[in-house]
């Protein structure tokens, strides 16, 4: 689960990180008084979308020279004409493809005077086994550039999860950095208090694009992006409430309310696979006989028929698919119960493009004879390789 800069702002200040004032705005209405309860006089008005890039984005209603979605104002009524401009449109930022986003909410931020600006994130280091730190000098809005070009740049500090942030480890951070004084004492707080917030949230990512020195050599989070291992979500009842839908696809979002382990993709052949690994290796098989597939889902190990069902609806109701590969390895699964699940969808949303289905297993008999006496229009295959040639082809078909 990913969400807003503000969210993730007020999140790291009750760990005691240092964050600006600022105020979440959903309606123009709100802007003046927001402003008027910050310091000023540099306020900051900052788009709040789940992506990226924000700053060197642009509004597709507003033309390719309006500024982007970070925006200096130096005064109240500059706040007040930035908000009204930037509500409602739509943001296309690198991170969000050529779609956009459609701004909802608005932050209003005091302004900061920067000096530095920096790179910090955490993240899970799955070569290492450790949470660690990845930190740049270089940061700001181009850090995919630093990472391509001057790879050297970036300093990777994993951390002991036994031991924590130790001394050593906040020196090398320091060090990297290029932090001293006041700033390196800022970061002796800052980063066990980030390292604290990720691991006791169960993050999977928290980046900090730009930490920045101020002028007066303090270090403040000025950007933050958060994301949650959903896996832990059961722990976090307290983060529930920051979800917003209006950022996530309705198609993983229906998937949720089952469980359903889904990932919404561009490609045109849908996949209904039980197991995660059967379901990459099914994704690289059609890829591999030149086709894209539409989406990742796991329907998981005992999955019932509903859940079978309100899968294959959520994979029909897709108007970029343009085919249907079910490829069911039953252990656990068993295929009979896998072959109803496709009849019940079926039945209730029609089924108006090529399906191909794979059965092997538990019960392979009867999932098949329950196919084969359903009168439905299903190609089956007997492998991997066959079932895949077989999608792909007739894909091409009918195109
Ligand atoms: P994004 O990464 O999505 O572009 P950021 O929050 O990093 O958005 O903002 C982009 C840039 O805007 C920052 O690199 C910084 O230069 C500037 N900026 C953001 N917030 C502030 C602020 N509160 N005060 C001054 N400058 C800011
Ligand atoms: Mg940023």
């Amino acid at each position: 689960m990913n969400i807003h800069e503000h969210q993730a702002k007020a999140l790291l200040k009750e760990y005691g990180a240092p964050v600006a004032a600022g105020v979440a705005i959903f309606s123009a209405d709100e802007a003046e008084a927001a402003a008027k309860s910050l310091p000023g006089p540099l306020y900051v008005v900052k788009s709040q979308i789940h992506a990226g890039g924000r700053g060197k984005g642009k509004f597709k209603e507003l033309g390719p020279d309006a500024k982007g979605g970070v925006r200096l104002a130096k005064s109240v009524e500059d706040v007040v004409k930035n908000a009204k401009e930037m509500l409602g449109n739509t943001l296309v930022t690198k991170q969000t493809g050529e779609a956009g986003k459609q701004v909802n909410r608005l932050y209003i931020e005091d302004g900061a005077d920067i000096a530095r600006e920096l790179y910090c994130s955490l993240l899970v280091d799955r070569a290492t086994s450790k949470v660690s730190f990845v930190v740049s000098t270089e940061g700001g809005m181009d850090i995919e550039a630093v990472a391509h070009d001057t790879p050297e740049k970036i300093i990777t500090v994993g951390i002991d999860p036994v031991a924590g942030v130790t001394a050593a480890d906040i020196a090398k951070i320091n060090s990297a950095l290029k932090l001293d004084g006041t700033a390196a004492v800022d970061g002796e707080h800052l980063f066990p208090i980030l390292y604290k917030a990720f691991t006791e949230k169960d993050m999977s990512l928290l980046e900090v694009n730009p930490l920045i020195v101020m002028e007066n050599g303090r270090l403040r989070v000025l950007d933050a992006k958060v994301s949650f291992d959903n896996n832990a979500s059961f722990r976090h009842e307290e983060l529930k409430p920051l979800r917003d839908l209006s950022e996530e696809d309705a198609k993983e979002i229906e998937a949720s309310k089952y469980d359903l382990a889904y990932v919404a993709l561009d490609g045109n052949i849908g996949c209904m696979v039980n197991g995660a690994g059967l379901a990459m290796s099914t994704m690289d098989i059609i890829k591999l006989y030149g086709a894209e597939p539409a989406n990742f889902l796991d329907v998981g190990g005992g999955a019932s028929k509903e859940k079978v069902t309100a899968a294959f609806k959520i994979i029909t109701a897709d108007p970029a698919v343009k085919g249907i590969l079910v490829n069911i390895f039953g252990g656990i699964m068993r295929c009979d119960v896998i072959a109803e699940g496709v009849i019940a969808a079926v039945k209730e949303v029609g089924l108006k493009v090529p399906l191909v289905v794979r059965l092997e297993g538990t019960n392979v008999r009867e999932g098949k004879a329950i196919l084969d006496n359903s009168g439905l229009d299903v190609i089956s295959a007997d492998d991997l390789d066959d079932a895949a040639q077989k999608i792909v082809a007739a894909v091409a078909k009918a195109a």
